[in-house]
Order: structure tokens, then C-alpha cells, then sequence
């Protein structure tokens, strides 16, 4: 194992790990927890930053509980949280369908498909709160789909043989999250949070060892503030666009996360990205979003590409012995639905082997002319009809005459900030929730877990851990002129200023871009010793040229976006070279982390269980980072090579 570019700490370890059978070792955990008294909690102020599903709900939920919180996101609102575009689905153990789920199968189902590299008591209590979700998201009046009969219906996605997946038609999040909205609202009504819209963290305040507060920009005004609590919850959301084109909403970053990082907070296996092979191609170089093609449209539409290569025919005119559906062909048993880290190999597979379809041969079909002839069109208009007008509104391709193109893009980071099983950092007093922590989902993410994730965290796992940690305060009070609380606000004015003093010729976008292209190209669907170490290299000169060449128009004191982002890019540029290290020092494949020297002979992912059953805790270092390696292990759930044939 190379240990080129960094250095290897003490093991990582999660101390608040339980013990015991596993089906009781969150109420164990629950039990074992200290609570604080109802009326010492108006004494103690959270701080929870990001108001996606995570967020919002835990800002909700700590609210309820009396706790006193300030929430805060970069949006005009807080329901334009990323968490908005959420697509297809929330899965949940509920086992309505009667076909043989529970919540062992849930828990089994995430942790194989995460390619054994998530912990077990994590998994466990995320298969079990499920089902209290959906509960808890009905009685909000969460217009969930439903069948004839009344019940809440569902539908499949990767990786199970089961239907869990509840859905409202293609907006799952939006739903949920306008639940989560009303649920946060009424607490700001009745005064237990603050919710500040369009504020952005841009530095963590550490007090004698602790998480005590933030440093805030208000987007509008430009005015930097602090502001100081007992405890901090970081609730940010996910760090894909630092491939520049992805399916996340443009202004997602880095910056809240990567700022404790720098302050001392782990980074978790940052380089497991997720590729999702279901989006519409990249149409040209100026394009800067790239939109996701829910995974549910695999429940009913068939992948396939024609057998010969560069066959330029319209869709139609190609006799089906002349198809390859090379997802049923290779996986029988999952077909279509396997996991997303399996069919966005396999479709860039078949596109370098000349297969592919659309511009430039980066394209496969996704067909619907056998459902529609099976269900009829009304049918599939309800299922998928919003997806279809979106793929025609970009495309100008009409979905239910012609297979949609589709090609894999990042989607999703697995990786995050490293938290202990109460999802607390190593920080005390910072605790990561959401898309922002490393959490549960191992080296690939199963479709429809994010917002099971996310909820569970909000509603149910941090208000019920962090009072453990809250038992001991109300902690010293704090004021702006605490030097620790002073020296946090001067690097965010001295960032501030070089980024407008900066003599530059080059905008930010074009050093983003040029990132994006990197991380994509050497960090991307697979990777190579080669190719990493180029990458870490490139890396390198383009933050080099960023500090001497970025120019910033605009000033401090108002609305100025291109300094927005350079801030973000900066942290960006940091955060690939980590990516790269962590990929580099990695040498096998698991999940979304393909690594070329290690395949099986039909070019599945080779995990070495022996040396990489890990967990990759990254601590910031100036001159190199350090990795604190805490070990997985597997008592229910025995890693075997991951099969969906
Ligand atoms: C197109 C798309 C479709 C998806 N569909 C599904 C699906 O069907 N099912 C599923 O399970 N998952 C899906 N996912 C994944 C899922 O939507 C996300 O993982 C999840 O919503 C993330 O929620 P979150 O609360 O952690 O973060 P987010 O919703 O991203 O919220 C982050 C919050 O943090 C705030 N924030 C970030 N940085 C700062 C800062 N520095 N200062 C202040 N505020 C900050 C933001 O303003 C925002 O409020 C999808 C993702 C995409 C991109």
C-alpha cells in the first residue's frame, strides 16, 4: 500500500459505538443516552446550518423538544434546500406489498450494496427508524401515492427485489420537504428558531476544544456575524459539484464541511462518489447542470444499446435480436434495478466498446415502448409523466416515441464528514447530519436512501444523541470579543479581501471548470495509480494558478456571487486533492470507487477485505493529511463478493 502524500495516524475509533444483539442496540443506545430536563433546555441554543431534509427536520425536531435554535441555509428560502430535487423516492421497511421485506432486509439489502465498507449498528437503526418516517411524514400529510385501496403504494429501486420505495409522483422531495418546511415553521411561530435564509457559514468557532459557533456572511448585505451556541449541527448537504457538472443544484459546496475539516473535523472517505447512470447526456461544453433521470423510470423502461457498433439507425428501425439490454443479459436476477455503482460501469462499458448512442456515443437507451404497450400510455404518464415533459423540455426528444439517451453522472457523495454513532465529529459540540456526514451508506448509495437517511437523522437519531452531549452544558457564555471568536471572523474578512484585492485575469467559473474536468476525467467512473497521481499533480498547479490568477469583481458590502463562489472553489480545490489521495491510497474497488488494477475477470469491483476494511478518516495537515483508519466489522452480514445474478 503506497502512503505517497500523507501520513498514517492513530485508528479512528467510535466510542459510542453499542454492543449486543443487534436489533437492540439503538434503544440500547437511546437508554444509555443522558437526557436534559425540559426546562433546561430554554437554557441551551443549538446552532443547526442547512435547511435541506436533514436540517430542517432536526431544527424542527430540536425546537419541539425546547431547545433554542438559529437554522440557517444560503437560499431565499428555506425550501429551496437541494433536498427539493429529490426525484423518485424514500424507502422504508413497511412491507405492504407483502413480498417478503423487513427490516433484517433493508438493513441487509444497504449494507451489501454498499459493498461492505458501512458499519453495521449504523445500517441497523436506519433500517429500523424507517419505518417511523413514513409515520411521521403521512401525519404531516405528506400526499404520498396511493393505491385503489387506500394504502400507500410503492415502488422498486436498485439493489432490492422488493418494492419499498414510497414516492409522491416525481417529487418526492419536494414533498417531504414542504413537510419538513411546515413542521420548522411552526416552530419559528412559536419562537424556538431563528431561521436565517441567505446567510452562509463561512468559518467554525472552536472554543477551548469545542464547537461553539459560526461565522456568518449575509448574502444580501455582505455583513459578517457570529453566532455562538452550545452545540453545533452541520446539515449541508453534499460536495458532488466539485466535479463542476452534476445533478446537484449549482450552488451546493463544500465550504461549511470543509471549513471544520480544516479546523480539525475528520473528512470520511471522500473519494466515494456516486455515478448515477440515469441522466441525460452532456449536450455541450458550455453546459454547466446536468439533469437526473429518476431511477424509478427503471422499475418500467429497459436499458439497452444496438449490437452493432456505431449503428446510426433511428431507435425504432432496430429489429430487437439486434438489441443488447446488457443489464438483463449480465444480472439476470436484477436486471434493470441493479445497484447504480453496477449500471454506470456497465453503461460505460458498452459506450467505450463503441455501443454507445446520441453525440459523441456517450448515450444509452432507456426504452418504454414495452410498458406502454404492456400498461398503456395513461398508465405511464402517471407514474413518470412530470420526468417525461422535463427529458422533452431539454432533449426536444418525445420520451414516448423515442427511448430516452441516458449516460451516468455524479450524483452523490458517500463520503463526509466522519461522525461517531451518535453523529457527533470528533469535534465535541459538532455534530453532522444528512448528505454532509459519511454515514451509513458504505461505498455505494441504494436509490431512495438519501431521504431515509436525512430523516432519520433529523427527526430521530440526532435529537435523541446530542442531549447526551447537552446534558453537560449550558456551557461558559461566550461573546464576539472571546479571542478564539475574533481570530475565527479575521480569516473570514482577510479570505474575503484577498479575493477582491487579487490582481487576477481568470474567473472563477473557468478554475471550476477546469477542476470539474480533472476530477471527472482521473477521479471519476474509474481510476487508476497513473492516473491519480496525475491528477493530485494537476490539482495542485490549478490551486497554484487560482491564488495568482483569480479575479473577483464586485465588492464585500452587497449581493456579489462571483465572490460566493470563489470561496466555495477554493475549498473545492482542496477538497480534489483529497479525493485523489484518498482514491490513490485505495487500491481496490468497492462501490462507486472503481479502481482498474482491481477487477474480477468479468470486470466487476475486486474489494481486498484484508487491507481495506476501513473506514478512511482524513484529519487536515499543512503539509500532508493524516489517516486515522477506524475498522469495520461484520457480524450479521457477511462480506462476500457482491453478486446481482
Ligand atoms: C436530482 C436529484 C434527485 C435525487 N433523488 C433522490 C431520491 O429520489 N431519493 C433519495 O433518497 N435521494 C435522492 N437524491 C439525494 C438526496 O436528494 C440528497 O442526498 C438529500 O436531499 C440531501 O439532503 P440534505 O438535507 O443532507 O442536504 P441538502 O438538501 O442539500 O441541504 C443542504 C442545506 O445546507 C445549506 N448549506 C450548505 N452549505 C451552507 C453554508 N456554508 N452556509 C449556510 N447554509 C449552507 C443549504 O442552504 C441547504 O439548506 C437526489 C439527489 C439529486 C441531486
Amino acid at each position: 500500500m503506497s502512503t505517497d502524500f500523507y501520513r498514517e495516524g492513530a485508528p479512528a475509533l467510535d466510542t459510542k459505538a453499542p454492543t449486543g444483539p443487534i436489533a437492540e442496540r439503538w434503544e440500547q443506545r437511546r437508554f444509555s443516552g443522558r437526557l436534559v430536563n425540559p426546562a433546561n433546555r430554554r437554557k441551551l441554543r443549538v446552532i443547526v446550518v442547512g435547511t435541506g431534509l436533514a436540517g430542517a427536520s432536526a431544527a424542527a425536531t430540536l425546537g419541539e423538544l425546547g431547545y433554542r435554535v438559529a437554522n440557517y441555509c444560503f437560499q431565499d428560502s428555506s425550501r429551496r434546500a437541494h433536498s427539493i430535487a429529490a426525484q423518485g423516492g424514500i424507502n422504508a421497511a413497511k412491507n405492504y406489498r407483502n413480498d417478503g421485506d423487513s427490516v433484517h432486509r433493508l438493513f441487509y439489502d444497504t449494507v451489501k450494496g454498499g459493498d461492505f465498507r458501512s458499519r453495521e449498528s449504523n445500517v441497523h437503526r436506519l433500517a429500523e427508524v424507517s419505518t417511523e418516517i413514513i409515520d411521521q411524514c403521512v401525519a404531516q400529510g405528506v400526499p404520498f401515492a396511493r393505491e385503489y385501496g387506500g394504502l400507500l403504494d410503492n415502488r422498486s429501486f436498485g439493489g432490492a427485489q422488493v418494492s419499498r420505495t414510497f414516492y409522491a409522483r416525481g417529487q418526492t422531495g419536494q414533498q417531504l420537504l414542504l413537510g419538513a418546511y411546515q413542521a420548522l415553521q411552526r416552530q419559528v411561530a412559536a419562537g424556538t428558531v431563528d431561521l436565517h435564509t441567505r446567510h452562509e457559514m463561512l468559518e467554525l468557532i472552536i472554543v477551548e476544544g469545542k464547537a461553539r459557533g459560526i461565522v456568518v456572511r449575509d448574502l444580501v448585505t455582505g455583513e459578517i456575524s457570529t453566532e455562538l451556541a452550545d452545540a453545533v449541527v452541520l446539515a449541508t448537504g453534499g460536495y458532488g459539484n466539485v466535479y463542476f457538472l452534476s445533478t446537484n443544484a449549482m450552488g451546493c459546496n463544500v465550504t461549511a464541511g470543509w471549513r471544520a475539516h480544516r479546523k480539525g473535523a475528520y473528512f470520511a472517505n471522500p473519494c466515494y462518489t456516486q455515478i448515477h447512470p440515469t441522466c441525460i447526456p452532456q449536450s455541450g461544453e458550455h453546459q454547466s447542470k446536468l439533469t437526473l433521470m429518476s431511477e424509478s423510470l427503471r422499475n418500467d423502461g429497459r436499458v439497452w444499446v444496438p449490437k452493432k457498433k456505431g449503428d446510426d439507425r433511428h431507435p425504432a428501425d432496430i429489429p430487437e435480436d439486434e438489441r443488447d439490454y446488457y443489464l438483463e443479459r449480465r444480472y439476470p436476477a436484477f436486471g434493470n434495478l441493479v445497484p447504480r455503482d453496477i449500471a454506470s460501469r456497465a453503461a460505460k462499458v458498452v459506450c467505450d466498446e463503441g455501443h454507445g448512442v446520441g453525440p459523441g456515443g456517450l448515450g444509452v437507451y432507456l426504452d418504454f415502448a414495452g410498458a406502454i404497450e404492456r400498461l398503456g400510455k395513461k398508465a405511464v404518464e402517471a407514474k413518470y409523466g412530470n420526468l417525461f415533459d422535463m427529458y422533452e423540455r431539454i432533449t426536444g426528444e418525445n420520451p414516448y416515441e423515442r427511448p430516452m439517451r441516458i449516460y451516468p453522472a455524479v450524483h452523490y457523495t458517500m463520503g463526509g464528514l466522519w461522525v461517531d454513532y451518535d453523529l457527533s465529529s470528533n469535534i465535541p459540540g459538532l455534530f453532522v447530519a444528512g448528505e454532509a456526514n459519511f454515514s451509513d451508506h458504505g461505498a455505494n448509495r441504494l436509490g431512495a436512501s438519501a431521504l431515509m437517511q436525512g430523516l432519520s437523522d433529523g427527526y430521530f437519531v440526532l435529537p435523541n444523541t446530542i442531549s447526551d452531549y447537552l446534558a453537560d452544558g449550558p456551557f461558559d457564555a461566550l461573546d464576539e470579543t472571546h479571542e478564539d471568536v475574533v481570530a475565527a471572523r479575521k480569516d473570514v474578512d482577510d479570505r474575503i479581501s484577498f479575493f477582491l484585492n487579487n490582481d487576477g485575469d481568470r474567473t472563477v467559473d473557468s478554475f471550476h471548470r477546469e477542476l470539474g474536468k480533472i476530477m471527472w476525467e482521473y477521479c471519476g467512473m474509474e481510476r487508476t495509480d497513473e492516473g491519480l497521481r496525475k491528477a493530485i499533480g494537476l490539482i495542485r498547479g490549478l490551486k497554484d494558478e487560482f491564488y495568482r490568477r483569480v479575479k473577483v469583481t464586485g465588492k464585500a458590502e452587497a449581493l456579489n456571487q462571483e465572490l460566493e463562489k470563489a470561496g466555495r472553489v477554493a475549498d473545492f480545490l482542496e477538497l480534489g486533492e483529497l479525493m485523489c489521495i484518498d482514491a490513490l491510497h485505495r487500491t481496490e474497488s468497492c462501490g462507486g470507487h472503481f479502481r482498474a488494477e482491481s477487477q474480477t475477470e468479468d470486470g466487476e469491483a475486486k474489494r481486498d477485505d484484508d487491507n481495506f476494511s476501513y473506514v478512511a478518516a482524513w484529519e487536515y495537515g499543512e503539509d500532508a493529511p493524516v489517516l486515522h483508519k477506524e475498522a469495520l466489522e461484520f457480524e450479521y452480514v457477511k462480506p462476500t463478493q457482491r453478486s446481482y445474478k
